[in-house]
């Protein structure tokens, strides 16, 4: 079956009363019909019909065998690090989302578990930072805001050599793009507040497991400290699904188009886009990813932040705020929003300099977009030379 006939079609039809849409079952309890004997649910903690769909829904799309719902998708992060024991140790993909760097060093660290970064595109990397005590390897492909692209299949044999959970942060491919667990992982998590639910209307976070062993334990974790998606959340993130697919590739086809102007554009130095053939990993992004996203960034050709900065407040279509992976464009500047907690040097050593500039590339037509990129560019360029020359009269 093709990717959005699978998508539209792992969404099931209401077997109670036939509702094509899947209800909203907003309730806390079910009541049973004798003590302990109910339809499969006693507590929506634990677990509820909605939430279900949307479940069973994403273990599809990834291929895997068992899927859950998480109120963010550090909320999901989270679960799948509570599989660890103290003295374990984690490897973790350098350029990391921050707020999975937060949660491994700031939070699990103190409880002795311990992260080793290291730059992934290199696979030999992985192999040589493996020891006894890992039990886990984290990648993300492509990686924010760089757009590094990892092995994922020579990665999943390392971990799989030494018996090492492989999980994926799935969030910047999707699994339109990008299935990981058809690559060799055994964990995938999402942001579904990115591209899965795709309208930037909630935050919510998806585990997928390989195999229902691994799915009974994240299942533990989950009603065990309860961080479970709301249904009416729920509900919309399966709406979102719907058109997944047919989003996705549209956020790519604009992405690629928006891409290859930034090779022309004079004020541009460095295009970070897999889907260009001169990014360093386009060969492996070709190779394990169907469509190469919707993410780009870029930076200037003058290092200077105000440039940037007035380029990400001049743009009229592209809404300057944080996330991405909704309908609408929006850009960011990373240095001084997603990234402004990390050290400069460690943010230089990335690539992520003070004039990077992300954009996550929406639905609207590819060349309206690239006209407001046009204009932004050129009114903050004149802005600019109107504050030196007038430094200039005043000396
Ligand atoms: C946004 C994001 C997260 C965190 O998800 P939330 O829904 O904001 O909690 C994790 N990983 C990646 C790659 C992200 O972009």
């Amino acid at each position: 079956m093709k990717e959005q006939t699978l998508t539209l079609h792992s969404i099931p039809v209401d077997a109670l009363t036939g509702s094509i849409s899947v209800p909203i079952y907003q309730t806390s309890t079910f009541v049973q019909q004798a003590a302990g004997i109910h339809k499969g649910f006693d507590y929506s903690r634990s677990n509820n019909p909605t939430r279900k769909a949307l479940e069973d829904c994403i273990a599809q799309l990834e291929n895997g065998s068992n899927g859950y719902a998480f109120a963010s998708g550090l909320a999901a992060i989270d679960a799948v690090v509570k599989l660890l024991e103290t003295g374990d140790e984690i490897i973790a993909v350098d350029d990391i989302y921050g707020g999975a760097f937060r949660l491994f060093t700031h939070v699990y660290q103190k409880f002795g578990i311990s992260v080793k970064y290291v730059d992934s595109t290199n696979s030999a990397n992985i192999a040589n930072a493996v020891t006894p005590a890992t039990k886990l390897i984290w990648i993300e492909s492509p990686t924010n805001p760089t757009l590094k692209v990892s092995d994922i299949a020579a990665i999943a044999q390392i971990a799989k050599a030494h018996n090492i959970v492989l999980c994926v942060d799935n969030t910047f491919a999707s699994p339109a793009a990008q299935k990981p667990i058809n690559l060799g992982a055994d964990i995938v998590v999402h942001s579904a507040t990115k591209y899965i639910s795709g309208h930037s209307d909630l935050i919510a976070g998806l585990v997928v497991t390989a195999t229902p062993q691994l799915g009974d334990k994240i299942k533990f974790i989950q009603n065990a400290s309860g961080a479970i998606l709301a249904p009416f959340d729920s509900w919309l993130v399966i709406r979102g699904i719907e058109t997944l697919s047919l989003r996705i590739r549209q956020h790519a086809e604009n992405a690629q188009k928006i891409a290859e102007y930034m090779l022309e554009e004079k004020l541009v130095k460095n295009v970070y886009y897999p889907g260009l053939p001169s990014h360093h990993n386009h060969e492996i992004a070709k190779k394990q990813q169907k469509y190469f996203g919707g993410v780009i960034a870029f930076d200037l050709a003058i290092d200077d932040k105000q440039l940037a900065s007035a380029i990400v407040s001049g743009t009229k279509l592209f809404k300057l705020a944080e996330s991405l992976g909704g309908v609408k464009s929006l850009c960011c500047l990373p240095c001084e929003m997603t990234h402004k907690s990390i050290p400069a040097e460690k943010r230089y050593s990335s690539g992520v300099t003070d004039s990077l500039i992300r954009l996550s590339v929406g639905l609207e037509d590819a060349d309206d977009l690239i006209e407001d990129l046009k204009q932004a560019f050129a009114t903050a360029l004149q802005q600019k030379n109107a504050v030196e020359n007038t430094v200039v009269t005043a000396n």
